[in-house]
């Protein structure tokens, strides 16, 4: 039986895949393309277990090689030529190591992100986002968007369904004050575990 968090995933990454097929020449996503992987992201507790878990679920072999690439980074410049530190999960390939179980924010990069500015403590406006390599000359149309606010809630109430009590003890240690995990501190306690 699938978590609520995997439904989430999967259908995050099958609307971004309608999204694609509709809009395939005005944007730049694809294999090769990690224009939006030089950040640190932040990510839910649960997330990051799936993560735990994904890496756990491989063979030996292919274990050892996905940590062993962690010492093999991408040098620190996006693909548009910003110096900027990559993602801990990107290898010197340009690829994503746990592609299967990445978070869902990284489903949703590359598409309009709908979202709501807070101007000021009484006013909130629609603000909406995209990797500055796709829709140079026009959006598509609203029904194309992602609304993160919603999806955001969605992933909160997905981790709420998780079943994380049992499992929690292992990432206690590398919370923020925020209680979401920085994958940057995720990678180092993978690599400490499999020592
Ligand atoms: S987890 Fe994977 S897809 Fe997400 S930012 Fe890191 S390398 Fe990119």
């Amino acid at each position: 039986m699938p978590t609520a968090l995997r439904t989430l995933q999967k259908n995050a990454s099958e609307f971004f895949d309608e999204i694609h097929k509709h809009h395939s020449k005005e944007m730049q996503c694809g294999k090769g393309c990690s224009a939006c992987c030089y950040t640190d992201l932040h990510i839910f507790e649960s997330e990051a277990i799936e993560i735990v878990e994904y890496i756990n679920s491989l063979p030996q072999e292919e274990r050892t090689k996905l940590i062993s690439s962690f010492r093999s980074p991408p040098p620190g410049k996006d693909p548009t030529g910003r110096i900027q530190p990559p993602c801990s999960f990107l290898n010197k390939n340009q690829e994503c190591v746990i592609y299967p179980a990445r978070p869902l924010i990284c489903r949703t990069q590359g598409a309009p992100l709908l979202f709501k500015l807070e101007e000021s403590k009484k006013k909130k406006t629609d603000s909406i986002d995209h990797c500055p390599l796709n829709f140079k000359n026009k959006l598509p149309d609203r029904a194309h968007w992602i609304q993160l606010d919603r999806m955001n809630q969605l992933l909160s109430i997905a981790e709420k369904d998780y079943q994380i009590k049992e499992k929690q003890l292992i990432l206690d240690s590398i919370k923020d004050s925020n209680e979401r995990i920085s994958l940057k501190k995720l990678k180092k306690w993978i690599t400490q575990n499999n020592e």
